[in-house]
């Protein structure tokens, strides 16, 4: 059910600090960093400190604190980095359809400009 979690990739090591990143937040069960490939003003990636490689991996294997934990960050960071009133999108890409590169669960949230219509 679903692709097995690769401890090795790049967002795993990220989280155990052998790759650099642009850190905003961090809390027990969540990081936040900048995306190195920003497609908007405010590009920042979201994720659990956790192995999921997706949206529907983490609901149907990780302990409610984490899940509550990885969703508080993604609208803490969306707090604090100031998107609102103006706005601001996530996403969350999954599996081959959605071009998903990275296989650890990530949010993106993306602002600092009108995004104009989803999808395009
Ligand atoms: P996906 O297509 O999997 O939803 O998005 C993966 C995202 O991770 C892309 O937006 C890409 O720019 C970003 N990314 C890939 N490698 C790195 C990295 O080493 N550091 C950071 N900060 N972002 C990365």
């Amino acid at each position: 059910n679903g692709i097995p979690y690769d401890p090795n990739n790049i967002f795993a090591r990220i989280l155990r600090g052998e790759i650099p990143s642009k850190k905003l937040f961090e809390n027990e069960h969540a990081f936040a960093f900048h995306d190195i490939n920003p497609q908007a003003p405010v590009h920042v990636l979201v994720i659990p400190k956790g192995p999921y490689v997706s949206l529907a991996d983490f609901s149907a294997n990780a302990p409610a604190e984490l899940q509550a934990g990885f969703w508080r960050a993604v609208g803490d960071v969306a707090r604090q980095l100031g998107l609102e009133p103006d706005g601001y999108r996530i996403l969350s890409n999954a599996g081959t359809n959605s071009h998903q590169e990275v296989p650890h669960l990530h949010v993106h949230i993306f602002g600092g400009k009108p995004l104009g219509p989803m999808l395009s």
